[in-house]
Order: C-alpha cells, then sequence, then structure tokens
C-alpha cells in the first residue's frame, strides 16, 4: 500500500504518514456511495436537514481540533485556521436550509399540469487543492449533501489530514455509512478514477487551471457534469481620487493573508500614475509591518509556504534580474519560509506578472487613466477576484463592470461569503459555488406533464 509522508512546513518535522487509496478502494467507496445516496433522497427533507446540522455540531465542537490540524499539515496561521474550521460550520448551516427549498415550478401549458423537479445527480465526486483544504472542501460536499446526492473527496496530497477528521466527524454525527467518504491518494490515481467513474456523476475540480482543463476533457467522455475553480492573477486597482492610505494599508493581506497562496489574492496592484510614487511609500512600512512567523502564535498574520517544492516554485520568480522594490521579515532557519515581496516589473507582459506565482509576491504597475485600468486589469487569462479604490461613485461602477472577473470589491477586499456566489471568468473556472443557489447546481431539472384529460 503506497502512502505519504507529510512534513510540517513551519519546522520540516515528519507529521505522520498517510494511506493513498488504490484504484479498488476508490470503486469500493463509489459503490457503497451509491447505495447510501438512494436511501439518503429517499429520506424527508426536513431528515436530511437535521443531519446536515447535527454535522455541523459536531464541527463546531471539534474547531480547535480541525485548527491545530490545519496548523501543523499546511502552516496556517491559528487565528485564521480556527476560521476556516469555523467556516465549514457555517457552510453546513447554510445548506442545511437547502433540503427543504429544493423548489422547482409549476408552469402554465394547455391540457395538463407541468411541474419540475430538482433531482439529486447521484454520487459526486470533489477534487480539493492544498491551499484551503477545509472551506474548499466543504463549498462542494455541504450544498451537494443538501442536494440529496453522496459525495466522495479527494484532498490534495500535502494536506488531507482535516478533511479526514470531518468526513469521521460525520459519520460521528449520524451520517449514513458511505454517504460522505474522504479519499486520501494521488491525483492520477484516485481524481483520475472520479473522472473516468460511470458512477460519478459530477466532479468538482478545485486547483490549476492546467489540470482542470484535463479534467474538463476526461469528463467529456461521459459528458459528465463539471464546475472547475481554477487559477487567478487578480488586480488591485488604485485610483488617485481613493482613499490612499487605506488602500496602501489593506494591500498586503489583500495578497499575503494565507502566503498568498489563495487563488483570489490581490497579486497585481495597479495605481493610477499620479499617485503611483507616493502609493508605495504608503506600501512599504505595511510590507514590512506584516508579522510573518511561527502559526502557533495567536498573533502571527502570516507562516510558512505549504512545501519545499512550492518554496522553490516561489523563489524562481525572484532572480537576479527581478526588481525588487521592498521586502518584509521571514523567519530562518528551518520551515518554508518566504517573505513578503514587492516587484517592481520591468514590462506588463513579464512573467511576473502574467503567472500565476501563488506566493507572497505582488507586482505595483502604473496605469494612465479609467480605460487604461481596465484594459490593464483585463490583460489576462484569469478573471476570479480584484478590488476597486476609488471615492467616485459612478467610476466604481463602471470599472466593476468592466473588468471581466466573478469576485469584485469596492473600497475593501472583500474575502469569500458562503452566501454570496464565488467562481471565475474566462481560465479562472466554470460555474459557480456558494451563495442561495450552489445546491441546485447538483441537481438535474425533471419536467413532468399530467394530462388533466
Ligand atoms: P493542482 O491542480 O496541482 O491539484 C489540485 C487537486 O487535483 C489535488 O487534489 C490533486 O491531487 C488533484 N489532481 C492532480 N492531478 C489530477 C488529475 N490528473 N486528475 C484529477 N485530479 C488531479 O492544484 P494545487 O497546486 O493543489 O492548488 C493550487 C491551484 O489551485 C492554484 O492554481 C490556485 O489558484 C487554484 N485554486 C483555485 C481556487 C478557486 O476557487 N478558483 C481555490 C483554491 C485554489
Amino acid at each position: 500500500m503506497a502512502s505519504t509522508t507529510l512534513i510540517n512546513p513551519t519546522d520540516e518535522t515528519i507529521l505522520r504518514t498517510v494511506e493513498q487509496s488504490s484504484l479498488e478502494q476508490v470503486d469500493d467507496a463509489v459503490a457503497r456511495a451509491v447505495i447510501a445516496q438512494r436511501a439518503w433522497a429517499r429520506l424527508a427533507p426536513a431528515e436530511r436537514a437535521a443531519a446536515l446540522r447535527r454535522f455541523a455540531v459536531a464541527v463546531d465542537a471539534a474547531i480547535d481540533e480541525l485548527a491545530w490540524l490545519e496548523v501543523a499539515n499546511s502552516g496556517h496561521p491559528i487565528g485564521q485556521a480556527r476560521w476556516e474550521a469555523g467556516h465549514v460550520r457555517d457552510v453546513l448551516n447554510y445548506y442545511a436550509a437547502a433540503p427543504e427549498r429544493m423548489i422547482g415550478k409549476q408552469i402554465p401549458v394547455a391540457g395538463g399540469l407541468d411541474v419540475t423537479f430538482l433531482e439529486p445527480l447521484g454520487v459526486v465526486g470533489i477534487i480539493v487543492p492544498w491551499n484551503f483544504p477545509m472551506t474548499i472542501a466543504a463549498w462542494g460536499f455541504a450544498p451537494a449533501l443538501a442536494a440529496g446526492n453522496a459525495v466522495v473527496l479527494k484532498p490534495a496530497e500535502w494536506t488531507p489530514l482535516t478533511a479526514i477528521r470531518i468526513a469521521e466527524l460525520g459519520v460521528e454525527s449520524g451520517l449514513p455509512a458511505g454517504l460522505f467518504q474522504v479519499l486520501p491518494g494521488r491525483g492520477s490515481v484516485v481524481g483520475e478514477r472520479f473522472v473516468s467513474h460511470e458512477s460519478v456523476r459530477k466532479i468538482v475540480f478545485t486547483g490549476s487551471t492546467e489540470v482542470g482543463k484535463g479534467v474538463m476533457a476526461g469528463c467529456a467522455q461521459q459528458v459528465k457534469a463539471v464546475t472547475l475553480e481554477l487559477g487567478g492573477k487578480s488586480a488591485n486597482v488604485v485610483f488617485a481620487d481613493s482613499d490612499l492610505e487605506k488602500a496602501a494599508a489593506s494591500a498586503p493581506s489583500a495578497v499575503f493573508e494565507n502566503a498568498g497562496q489563495d487563488c483570489c489574492a490581490r497579486s497585481r496592484i495597479l495605481v493610477e500614475r499620479s499617485v503611483y510614487d507616493r502609493f508605495l511609500e504608503l506600501l512599504e512600512p505595511a510590507v514590512k509591518g506584516v508579522r510573518v512567523g511561527l502559526p502557533s502564535d495567536e498573533s502571527t498574520e502570516m507562516g510558512p509556504l505549504v512545501a519545499k517544492a512550492h518554496l522553490d516554485r516561489v523563489a524562481s520568480f525572484v532572480t537576479d534580474e527581478t526588481r525588487v522594490a521592498f521586502r518584509g521579515s521571514a523567519p530562518g532557519g528551518a520551515g518554508y519560509w518566504f517573505p513578503p515581496t514587492v516587484l517592481l516589473p520591468a514590462s506588463r507582459t513579464d512573467r511576473v506578472v502574467t503567472e500565476e506565482i501563488f506566493g507572497p509576491v505582488v507586482t505595483v504597475l502604473p496605469f494612465e487613466d479609467e480605460a487604461d485600468a481596465i484594459a490593464l486589469a483585463n490583460d489576462s487569462i484569469y478573471g476570479l477576484s480584484g478590488s476597486i479604490w476609488t471615492r467616485d461613485v459612478g467610476r466604481a461602477i463602471r470599472v466593476a463592470r468592466g473588468i471581466e472577473t466573478g469576485n469584485l470589491s469596492v473600497n475593501s477586499h472583500s474575502s469569500v461569503r458562503y452566501s454570496t456566489p464565488f467562481g471565475g471568468f474566462k481560465q479562472s473556472g466554470l460555474g459557480r459555488e456558494l451563495g442561495p443557489d450552489a445546491a441546485t447546481a447538483f441537481t438535474e431539472t425533471k419536467n413532468v406533464f399530467i394530462s388533466t384529460d
């Protein structure tokens, strides 16, 4: 049996080994899920709702345990990790209301009654990346279960521990056996088997754009539904008429949170040329003030990167030729540390401007006017997130409508909310998660006509 050795990214000690699921184990799990789903879908909607609420209670009682697991496995700061575990509980509670609201339509037609039903798909396969192991898992499994489906979920190889524990909590809270199973393992084995298995009727994939394209191609073989949440290179657009102090003070957290390992990271700061120098002056103390340190310390804002291989990849973007404006601090010694880094790219087509670095690295570029700002923000294969800083309401609305991206905030850097839709334009993804309609995305619409003759 193959296994993965997990390394604590803070001190490089060995945490534990986790067995990788084999193809046979995946097939057995899917077979169990098929059986469990049929019984789950037959339950009264209120009973499914109650089961999800009990699951949320179990997660709530384990928030500290889950948070410390994430500190050890992923290097997330403890305060952030507690928020993530609480978010899983909140997402479960939010979608616990869905089973009793899977409302179809009654459509006026001649000669009878026409109604639609929102039928569950069956078994849903969820493939999760390593950057937010708990929250991203919950965005998939909570609405999928609420809509009457069973779930098989594959965590990322580096960060499986919280997902494994959450599945145990589900069983402990009384979820039927086989309904929600977590299968650690390799993408090329477990992930690909989810895609190729005929009984898995939808894939929710969050990860890199490159792997996502392969998943989409695989799903096409069986005309399988797919939601893709992929990469990003989001813009933080700062106009001269904005509250520049506030924009500069908040820019570091918008990109360095989770050490920049965030698909929504505002990793391209675009500043109107007339205030470009002033903005950099204000940004420098804010970047140097980011508290980078031990994730177990309650006051830490940024921890290490997740793994050595990822640290090497991030570091490869900052070479001797790269123009570094200034950097924050990072501990030395063991651990995968990389300081918050601000780059002044040589051109708008520089690799550091166009490619997703997925680490604590941000570029700052000047723009000329509103049209240039929109063009520059849109000059990317991605379109996931972004921010706009201006005191002009009309401009805020014009620019928000002009930027091709799924999630924007004005004079703020709002993070993901479970009650609002989330997803990307262009190569940042396909479909939406979260918000009031997410459970519907795990259903097929069935139309039934009943003759009155
Ligand atoms: P990744 O694509 O390497 O892996 C993601 C998941 O897919 C992992 O569980 C992996 O094991 C699995 N996988 C790998 N190969 C597979 C295959 N052939 N078939 C099926 N599954 C396979 O991504 P990552 O490095 O874990 O995560 C970082 C990426 O995720 C970044 O690009 C980031 O922007 C993106 N991301 C996007 C969102 C979003 O909501 N848009 C959120 C978080 C992360």
